[in-house]
């Protein structure tokens, strides 16, 4: 229970590799905060069980944050209620497949807001605090996408790019106070976000199903295998830790090999 004094605020923690931090952190004792869509009694009974888990009265606090205002507003009734957010998983993504000649513009925009810029927003809103602490770890979900380009994934790959930019900046200017900021960027993971993306695929890569899960999806890692949602939750904990407390400003791969190639 190394987390038992810290609070933890987790975004897109209502499915997915963000459900999975959220587990993780409230297993070492972390008071969880979550946000994100959903339907409200499986995030009533999620947050239930997150209390238990971790003995302390985990939060859901509602907010859209592709919306700045919304970011701000989280951070600030947490530290209203809590004291402040001491870890900071800015995880919630979105994504859309479509080649760039009929890019929809509103996706391009919600993409960069939802996986760029609510990062920005949270860092403006949590930094402060985490400074005065002394002490702090933001972590952001990126991806391959942030080193590597993908055809048709334009705006995700543009915001994951800048949010790995984003990383690096923040961990400079919070060197030596206590603060980490580092970004995990998974491959493949078998969750709602990549299997929402199978018919566009299909669409526009004339595929079939079987096709894009075996020459698009596991294809690409070398692997052969989808990396698991508690693998990223493992190395999200570890970044947590104190023995982690000189690992500041990375990205790390975690992607069967992918981005090896
Ligand atoms: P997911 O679809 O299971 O979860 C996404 C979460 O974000 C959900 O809780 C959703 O409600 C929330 N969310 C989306 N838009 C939001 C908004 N406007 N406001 C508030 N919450 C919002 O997807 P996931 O695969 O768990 O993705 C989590 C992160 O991991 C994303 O940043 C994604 O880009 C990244 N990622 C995923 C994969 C993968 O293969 N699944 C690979 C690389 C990176």
């Amino acid at each position: 229970m190394f987390l038992k004094d810290r609070t933890a605020l987790v975004t897109g923690s209502t499915s997915g590799i963000g459900l999975a931090c959220a587990r993780a952190l409230a297993a070492e004792g972390a008071t969880v905060i979550l946000t994100g869509f959903g339907n409200p009694d499986d995030i009533e009974k999620e947050r239930r069980a997150l209390s238990e888990l971790s003995g302390t009265e985990a939060l859901f606090i509602p907010a859209d944050v592709s919306r700045p205002e919304d970011n701000t507003a989280l951070v600030h009734e947490i530290t209203d209620r809590l004291g402040g957010a001491d870890i900071v998983i800015a995880n919630a993504g979105i994504q859309h497949v479509a080649p760039i000649s009929t890019f929809p513009a509103e996706q391009w925009d919600r993409i960069l807001a939802v996986n760029l810029s609510s990062p920005f927003h949270l860092m403006q809103a949590a930094l402060p605090l985490m400074t005065a602490k002394g002490w702090g770890r933001f972590i952001a979900t990126a991806s391959v996408h942030s080193v590597i380009a993908s055809p048709f994934k334009s705006a995700y790959v543009v915001a994951k790019h800048g949010l790995a930019g984003l990383v690096k900046t923040a961990a400079l200017e919070t060197a030596g106070s206590g603060i980490t900021i580092n970004a995990i960027s998974p491959g493949y993971v078998w969750t709602p976000l990549v299997e929402n993306q199978i018919p566009d695929t299909m669409k526009t890569r004339g595929m079939t199903r079987e096709q894009v899960l075996s020459d698009v999806l596991l294809a690409a890692q070398p692997s052969g295998q989808f990396v698991t949602v508690e693998q990223i939750a493992a190395l999200a904990l570890f970044l947590c830790r104190e023995e982690a407390a000189q690992i500041t400003g990375s990205n790390y791969m975690m992607d069967g090999g992918y981005t090896a190639r």
